[in-house]
């Protein structure tokens, strides 16, 4: 079992005593439903022929369709799909979306892929996979190195094998084929309204605009967060990518630091520094700083046991899918830092996913205000409820996420006659 799977496994063991479902229910919920695994012959230009090996984990279907997204990275592989697919299960379920949870994805390093074999090879995991996908069934999304076109010829390569125009097969779409303009900024704005509601509502030590920020990753998400931050008067005093890093106390003009970014692949950070004032530092002391607000947003495994104790930030917002590992997590919570855990922090991509679903099955549109208000409500709905078990039973903000979803999942099962079935 990977490390990440074991870490995913062992968060949720710490709620099963507050989650109070039945013992089968709990057998059931540590076991992937479904792994697909197929080998993909996919022709390069040169005419030459590859073979990738490609993955689809539904993990558990009991509360809806699986839904999850389809990673292209070199790194994939059963174990680390299970864990994702984990992930999805118990983000759904905490959100009180009415999915289950899947992921999948393809071993292939899609950088080195010209624009017609991305194309191929996209089209052919629906080849592979189309059995097993369907909006009613399981129902696939951008991740990691896959973007709305990677998404657009996925939704046309079903369409061709199933017929008709079953656009709620896939999320994430572009715009012209039903996706959601708000779907590139959701995560990061839905990080956003849960820091705003523990800040405003339970931490309560400064105003949102005295707080200070720093934020690893400027990506998707990174970015996202920095921008919403800094809109609302945060002060964003660090930010970072892979290439590197940046502190200025006073805090960072997001759209000029943005600009200087994109114009240099993310790479001119002694650009950054010139124009804002700001000095360079590294990713590591990024992650030390004296702040009010980490938000790691940008891989896993980023706080350890080895970093955990000299973190100085009083609240993490994890908007990285696992940036925290269960030792380093132990640490942070007895040193009385509140972690505010990846299933319910980075959930707005797939809640916008969710509107993007519905208005595809009901063929009606909804307003930016609408999708807006309704990602803020579920984001925040799902902070009251985390915080309302953190309090009343004092366990870590994990543990009530978790314990909220098991909880949801288990009930579920329970009432579709698990009990019964077995004791007759
Ligand atoms: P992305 O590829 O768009 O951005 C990743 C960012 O991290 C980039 O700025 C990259 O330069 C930076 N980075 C990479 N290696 C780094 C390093 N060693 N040190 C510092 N920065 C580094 O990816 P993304 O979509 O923004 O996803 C970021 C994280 O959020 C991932 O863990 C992903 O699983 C998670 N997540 C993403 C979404 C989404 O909607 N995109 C939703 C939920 C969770």
């Amino acid at each position: 079992m990977s490390s990440m799977l074991m870490t995913a496994k062992k968060q949720l063991e710490s709620a099963l005593p507050f989650a109070n479902i039945e013992e089968e229910s709990w057998e059931r919920i540590l076991h992937p439903a479904q792994i697909i695994e197929c080998s993909i012959p996919c022709r390069h230009d040169d005419g030459t022929l590859k073979i990738y090996k490609a993955y689809r984990c539904q993990y558990d279907t009991t509360l809806g369709p699986a839904k999850g997204g389809i990673r292209f990275h070199p790194n994939v592989d059963r174990d680390h799909i299970e864990a994702l697919a984990f992930w999805m299960t118990f983000k759904c379920a905490a959100l009180k979306l009415p999915y289950g949870g899947a992921k999948g994805g393809i071993s292939v390093d899609a950088s080195k892929l010209s624009h017609r074999e991305l194309e191929r090879i996209s089209r052919l995991y629906v080849d592979a996979f189309h059995n097993f996908l369907g909006p009613d069934q399981d129902i696939a999304a951008p991740d990691m190195c896959t973007d709305e076109r990677v998404m657009g010829w996925m939704y046309d390569e079903y369409r061709l094998i199933k017929g008709g125009h079953p656009r709620d097969f896939i999320t994430g779409k572009p715009v012209a084929l039903g996706g959601l303009e708000e779907r590139t900024s959701a995560t990061g704005y839905g990080g956003y309204f849960v820091l705003e509601k523990i800040l405003l509502d339970y931490w309560k030590q400064k105003s949102i605009q005295e707080c200070t920020v720093a934020i690893q990753g400027f990506g998707k998400v990174g970015f996202w967060i920095a921008e919403k931050c800094w809109k609302e008067g945060m002060k964003v005093v660090a930010i970072s990518n892979e290439y590197g890093a940046a502190f200025l106390e006073t805090g960072f003009n997001i759209e000029e630091c943005q600009k200087i970014l994109k114009y240099t692949n993310g790479k001119d950070w002694n650009k950054v520094c010139a124009i804002s004032g700001g000095t360079i530092i590294s990713n590591q002391d990024l992650l030390n700083l004296n702040v009010d607000v980490l938000v790691p947003a940008a891989m896993e495994n980023v706080i350890t046991i080895e970093n955990a104790h000299k973190i100085q930030a009083k609240i993490i917002l994890e908007l990285a899918n696992g940036p925290t590992n269960n030792e380093a997590d132990q640490v942070l919570n007895d040193r009385g830092v509140w972690v505010i855990p990846d299933i319910v922090a980075n959930a707005g991509g797939v809640v916008v996913s969710y509107f993007e679903w519905l208005q595809n099955r009901h063929a009606e549109e909804r307003t930016h205000d609408q999708i807006v208000s309704g990602l803020k409500e579920k984001m925040q709905y799902a902070t009251v409820k985390m915080m309302d078990r953190h309090i009343e039973k004092g366990m870590s903000l994990r543990t009530a996420a978790y314990a909220l979803a098991l909880k949801r999942i288990g009930a579920a099962k329970e009432a579709l006659g698990t009990k019964q079935f077995f004791c007759n």
